[in-house]
C-alpha cells in the first residue's frame, strides 16, 4: 500500500542519515555526503539532473500515449564500459537541483501528461529523490513511481522503498562477477543485485495493467545481452525462473552497441547478431517465460542518446 505524505518524508529523512556515511549502494563508501565528500560515484548531496522529458522509448506500458516521466540523475554507482548513457553517467552533464526544483519537475511531468515519474538511474540520490517525491505527492503529484535503476541496490535502502515506489525497473546484467568486475568495476554486483531484485519482486510482485494496457504496479527486469554470451544472458534466466517466476516480466535488450569504452574489449567490440539474439529469445520461451519484452532488431541501427539535444532519445522497445 502507498506511503502517506508523512511517511514519506519521514523515509527522506531515514535516508538522508544514511547520506552522513554513505551507504546508498553496496559500494559503502562512509562519505558524508552532506558535507561535500564524494565516493565512488563522485556524486554530490543535492542531485544533478540532466534532464526530466516525456519519454518514448520505454516498454510499451510504461509510455502509452503520454511517455514516460523520466527524470536522468547525472552520475552513477557503476562504470559500464559499455554505457549508452555515458555522457552523464561518466561525463557528468546535467545541472544541480534543489528538492523543490525537483518536485516541480515532477509535477510538470504530471501535467504534460507523462504516465508515470521514472527516475533513471537515481540510486546515489535516493534521498533527494524520495524527498522531492515526497513534496510532489503533497502537492498533488499522484502518478505510479517506476524506479530505474541499475541493479546494484542497498537491500536497506530497497525495504525502505516499500510502499513508495509503485514499479520496479531494475538491470540485471551480469551472471557472475567476473564480467561484472571487467566490464562495470563491480566485484560483487551478482549476490546484491539477485537479493535487491528479491525484495523488489516481494514488494511489487509481478507487472499489473490496466484497462488502457498501462503498467500501474510490478517488476520488469532488463537485461542487455551482450557479444558471445559475456552477460550471462542464460544463466541469468535460469536465476529468475528458479528464485522468482516465469510469471515476471522481462525486457530482453538487443540494442548494445560498442560505445564508450567497449572498444576496448575484443570480444565486446561488435554488436551483438540476429542469431544470438533469437537464441536468447527462444531461451525464453523454452524456460516458460511468457512476459518478455522484446526490441525490434533493426533498433540497433537508430538511436544512441545525445544528452547534448533537447530531446535525447529516438528508438523504441516492441512488445
Ligand atoms: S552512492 Fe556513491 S558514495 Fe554512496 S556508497 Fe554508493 S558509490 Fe559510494
Amino acid at each position: 500500500m502507498r506511503r502517506s505524505v508523512d511517511e514519506i518524508l519521514q523515509i527522506a529523512e531515514d535516508l538522508k542519515r544514511m547520506g552522513f556515511s554513505c551507504r546508498f549502494c553496496p559500494r559503502e563508501c562512509k562519505v558524508d555526503r552532506s558535507r561535500g565528500e564524494r565516493g565512488f560515484c563522485g556524486a554530490g548531496w543535492l542531485p544533478s539532473i540532466s534532464g526530466a522529458t516525456r519519454h518514448f522509448g520505454e516498454e510499451p506500458p510504461l509510455v502509452g500515449a503520454g511517455g514516460a516521466g523520466t527524470i536522468f540523475f547525472t552520475n552513477c554507482n557503476l562504470q559500464c564500459v559499455f554505457c549508452q548513457n555515458h555522457q552523464i553517467s561518466r561525463g557528468l552533464m546535467g545541472s544541480e537541483f534543489s528538492i523543490y526544483e525537483l518536485a516541480r519537475e515532477m509535477i510538470r511531468l504530471q501535467d504534460e501528461g507523462s504516465l508515470n515519474i521514472e527516475p533513471v538511474s537515481p540510486t546515489h540520490q535516493v534521498h533527494a529523490f524520495v524527498e522531492a517525491l515526497g513534496l510532489a505527492w503533497s502537492k498533488g503529484l499522484v502518478l505510479p513511481t517506476v524506479y530505474n535503476c541499475g541493479g546494484y541496490e542497498s537491500l536497506e535502502v530497497i525495504k525502505l522503498l516499500d510502499g513508495v515506489v509503485d514499479l520496479y525497473l531494475p538491470d540485471l546484467k551480469y551472471a557472475d562477477n567476473e564480467a561484472a568486475s571487467k566490464y562495470s568495476n563491480c566485484s560483487d554486483y551478482v549476490e546484491h543485485a539477485r537479493v535487491a531484485i528479491q525484495e523488489m519482486y516481494r514488494q511489487v510482485g509481478d507487472l499489473e495493467l490496466d484497462e488502457l494496457g498501462v503498467a500501474t504496479k510490478g517488476l520488469i527486469i532488463r537485461h542487455l545481452v551482450l557479444p558471445d554470451n559475456a552477460s550471462g544472458t542464460i544463466e541469468t534466466l535460469q536465476w529468475i525462473k528458479r528464485n522468482l517466476s516465469t510469471e515476471v516480466a522481462i525486457s530482453l535488450m538487443a540494442q548494445y552497441s560498442p560505445l564508450f569504452e567497449a572498444h576496448k574489449f575484443d570480444e565486446l567490440n561488435r554488436r551483438i547478431n540476429r542469431e544470438e539474439y533469437d537464441r536468447m529469445i527462444d531461451e525464453c520461451w523454452e524456460l516458460g517465460f511468457e512476459n518478455v519484452f522484446v526490441q525490434d532488431f533493426e533498433s540497433q541501427d537508430v538511436g544512441i542518446p545525445d544528452f547534448r539535444e533537447k530531446e535525447p532519445f529516438n528508438w523504441d522497445i516492441g512488445g
